[in-house]
C-alpha cells in the first residue's frame, strides 16, 4: 500500500515545532529515503507512521486510509520496523525471530534465520539473559542483532517496511552486508528508509532531504549529487 504524508505538522513541545508541513508519497512497492542532519525530524516521521505519536495537523494515509482510523494492532501488523538499535527479548534468538509472526513453524523460523545469516545460533540465548537460567549465552554484535531484527521482518513479511537508520551503528563492512540483506527484504515492499547519509540510499526511488522540519530538496541519488 502507498504511504502518503500530507502537510504533516508535529511538535513534541508546542513551543518547538519539529515537522512544519511535510508532504511526500511512498508509492506502493517503492522505496523512498529521508535523509538530513541529526535533529531534522526524520525519525519523528517514522514514529508518526507507526503511531507512537499522532500528527497534530495534516494526514498520513496508508492505502488511502488515515492511520488514525486504523487500529494500532492492524497498522503495526502491516508494518515491519527495523530500528537503529535492536533490543532483544529475554529469550532465545528463535523466540526473538518468531515474535514477527507468533504462529510460524520452526521450519519457517529457521528459514528466516538462514536468510539473515544467523541460522547457526537460533537456539541460543543472548548474553546477560542467559545467566538467569544458568546457561552460557551468546554475545551478539550490533550487526548480529540487526540480523535478528531482519530475520524477524523476513518472517513477518509485512507489506510496509520502515528502516530507521538500520545500519548507522555498524562498521563499514557489516553495514554493507546488512544493507545487502535489507535490499532483498525491501524489494517490492513499500519502504520508508531513514538515513543520515546520501551514500547509504543510492538505490532509493526517491530521496527526500529534510532540514529543520521541512523538505529542502528531493530527487534521485544522481539528481541530488548533480545539484551539490
Ligand atoms: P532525526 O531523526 O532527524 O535526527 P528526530 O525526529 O529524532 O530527528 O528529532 C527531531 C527533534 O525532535 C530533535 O530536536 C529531537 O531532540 C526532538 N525530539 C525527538 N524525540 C523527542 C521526544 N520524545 N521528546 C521531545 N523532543 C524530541
Ligand atoms: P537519532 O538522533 O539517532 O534519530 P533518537 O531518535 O533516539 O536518535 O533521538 C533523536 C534525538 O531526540 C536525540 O538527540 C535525542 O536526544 C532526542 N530525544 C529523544 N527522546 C527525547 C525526549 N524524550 N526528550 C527530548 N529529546 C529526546
Amino acid at each position: 500500500g502507498a504511504i502518503v504524508f500530507r502537510d504533516v505538522h508535529f511538535a513534541y513541545d508546542p513551543a518547538r515545532p519539529i515537522l512544519k508541513g511535510v508532504s511526500f508519497e511512498v508509492p506502493a512497492g517503492r522505496t523512498v529515503a529521508v535523509v538530513g542532519p541529526s535533529g531534522a525530524g526524520k525519525s519523528t516521521l517514522s514514529r508518526l507512521l507507526y503511531r507512537f505519536y499522532d500528527v497534530q495537523q495534516g494526514t498520513i494515509t496508508v492505502d488511502g486510509q488515515d492511520v488514525r482510523d486504523v487500529t494500532q494492532k492492524s497498522l503495526r501488523s502491516a508494518i515491519g520496523m527495523v530500528p537503529q538499535d535492536t533490543v532483544l527479548f529475554n529469550d532465545t534468538i528463535a523466540y526473538n525471530i518468531r515474535y514477527g509472526r507468533p504462529g510460524a513453524s520452526d521450519a519457517d523460523v529457521a528459514a528466516a534465520a538462514e536468510a539473515a545469516q544467523i541460522g547457526s545460533f537460533i537456539r541460543h540465548l543472548p548474553e546477560g539473559f542467559s545467566a538467569m537460567v544458568g546457561e552460557r549465552g551468546l554475545k551478539l554484535s550490533g550487526g548480529e542483532k540487526q540480523r535478528v531484527a531482519i530475520a524477524r521482518t523476513i518472517l513477518k513479511s509485512p507489506p510496509i517496511l520502515i528502516l530507521d537508520e538500520a545500519t548507522s551503528a555498524l562498521d563499514t563492512r557489516t553495514e554493507q552486508e546488512i544493507q545487502a540483506a535489507l535490499d532483498v527484504v525491501s524489494r517490492n515492499r513499500t519502504t520508508l528508509v531513514i538515513a543520515h547519509r546520501l551514500s547509504t540510499v543510492v538505490s532509493a526511488d526517491e530521496i527526500i532531504v529534510l532540514k529543520d522540519g521541512m523538505i529542502a530538496e528531493r530527487g534521485t541519488h544522481g539528481e541530488l549529487l548533480q545539484r551539490e
